[in-house]
C-alpha cells in the first residue's frame, strides 16, 4: 500500500508518521489482528465518492474481533464516520481503496486480548488493468489453511503467510495470479479473491464449507447474478478438473474487483479470453459501486454528501 497524508489511529486522524505499534506488540509477535480492504468509488457526474459496503466490512471485522477474542474497541457507528472523516482529511476525489486493521498493541504473552489498537488509512487506486485482459493462474502446492486450525473466515493477519505463499510460488512459476486447493483437493479460493466458474450457462462457487473468506464481492456477484441476468447460481464443492469444463471462470474480491481468469496451469479456460457473462457481470458490479445504477443503494456510503 502506498502512503496517504493522513491516517486513522485510536479514536484520532493523525499524520501518517504517527501511526505506529511496538515492535514487540502482540501484532508483531503473533500476527495477532484483524483486517479490512475496501474500496471507494469516484462518480464524476455526481461528485461524490461511494465506499461499496462499508458496514458490512466493519461487521466482518468485529466479528472477526470476536473469533480472536480481541477486546472490543468500536462501534459500528462510530468506525463509519471515521472512514467518511479519513477520505475527507485526505481530500479523495478519486477511486480509493481503504485498510484497516484492529490488533493486539499490548506485549502480553500468547494469550493477550488487549489492549487493542484500530487503525486505518485510505490511498487512491485507480481500476486494474487485468480486469480488462484476464490473468492466467496456477495451482498452488501449498494447502488451504483449515477452518479448525486457522480459519480462513476470520480475516486474521496471520492467515495470509499461506496466502503470500501461494502467491510467491505462482509468481516464480510466471503465473498472474493463483488458485488453492482445500485439505481434501477441492477448489478453495485465490489469494485475495473468491472464485466462480460459469458451466452451463450456470454460475457455480465454492460453497462456505470450502475454507473461504465469506467475502463480500462473493455475496454481490450472486445478488447481481441472480437479479439482473437471471442467472441459476449455484455454492458446492467444486473439483479442479471442472476448470477444464467450465466455459469461463473469474476472481472476485473487494481489491480484485472481477477478474477474468483465461487459463488455469497453462490449459485454457473456454475460449482462454474474458467470457460474455463475466463481461457482464463486470458491467453490472462497476455500474453498481460506482452509483450509476439505482439498485441497492444501500450499499453505497457516501463521504461528501453534496459538500
Ligand atoms: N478471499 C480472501 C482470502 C481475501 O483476502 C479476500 C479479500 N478480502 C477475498 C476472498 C474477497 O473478499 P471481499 O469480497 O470481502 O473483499
Amino acid at each position: 500500500m502506498s502512503t496517504c497524508a493522513w491516517m486513522y489511529h485510536n479514536g484520532r486522524i493523525v499524520p501518517y508518521e504517527q501511526a505506529q505499534v511496538h515492535a514487540f506488540s502482540g501484532a508483531v509477535k503473533y500476527g495477532a489482528g484483524v483486517f479490512e480492504g475496501l474500496r471507494g468509488y469516484w462518480n464524476e457526474e455526481s461528485g461524490e465518492l461511494w465506499i461499496f459496503r462499508l458496514r458490512e466490512h466493519l461487521e466482518r471485522l468485529r466479528f472477526g474481533m470476536r473469533a480472536l477474542r480481541l477486546d472490543a474497541v468500536f462501534e459500528t457507528d462510530e468506525l463509519e464516520r471515521a472512514m467518511i472523516a479519513l477520505a475527507r482529511a485526505n481530500e479523495l476525489r478519486e477511486n480509493t481503496h481503504f485498510r484497516m486493521i484492529a490488533y493486539i498493541e499490548g506485549d502480553d504473552e500468547l494469550a493477550g486480548t488487549g489492549p487493542v489498537g484500530l487503525v486505518a488509512g485510505a490511498v487512491k487506486r485507480p481500476p486494474s488493468a487485468r480486469v480488462e485482459t484476464g490473468i492466467h493462474v496456477g495451482i498452488s502446492s501449498w494447502q488451504r489453511i483449515a477452518d479448525n486450525a486457522l480459519p480462513p473466515r476470520v480475516k486474521c493477519t496471520a492467515n495470509y503467510i499461506n496466502n503470500r505463499a501461494a502467491e510467491l510460488e505462482a509468481r516464480a512459476a510466471g503465473y498472474d495470479g493463483v488458485l488453492m486447493l482445500t485439505a481434501d483437493g477441492k477448489l478453495s479460493e485465490g489469494s485475495g479473491a473468491c472464485l466462480f466458474l460459469v458451466r452451463d450457462g450456470r454460475l457455480v462457487t465454492p460453497d462456505k464449507g470450502s475454507d473461504i473468506l465469506e467475502s463480500i464481492t462473493r455475496d454481490t456477484i450472486m445478488t447481481l447474478a441472480r437479479d439482473e441476468l437471471g442467472l441459476e447460481v449455484v455454492e458446492r464443492r467444486v473439483d479442479r478438473t471442472e476448470l477444464l469444463l467450465a466455459e469461463e471462470a473469474f476472481l472476485c474480491g473487494s481489491g480484485q474487483e472481477v477478474l477474468p481468469v483465461i487459463s488455469v496451469a497453462r490449459q485454457a479456460v473456454g475460449t482462454g479470453a474474458p467470457g460474455p457473462l463475466t463481461r457482464a457481470l463486470q458491467n453490472a458490479y462497476f455500474d453498481l459501486v460506482c452509483g450509476r445504477t439505482a439498485h441497492h443503494a444501500d450499499w453505497r456510503t457516501p463521504v461528501w454528501g453534496g459538500r
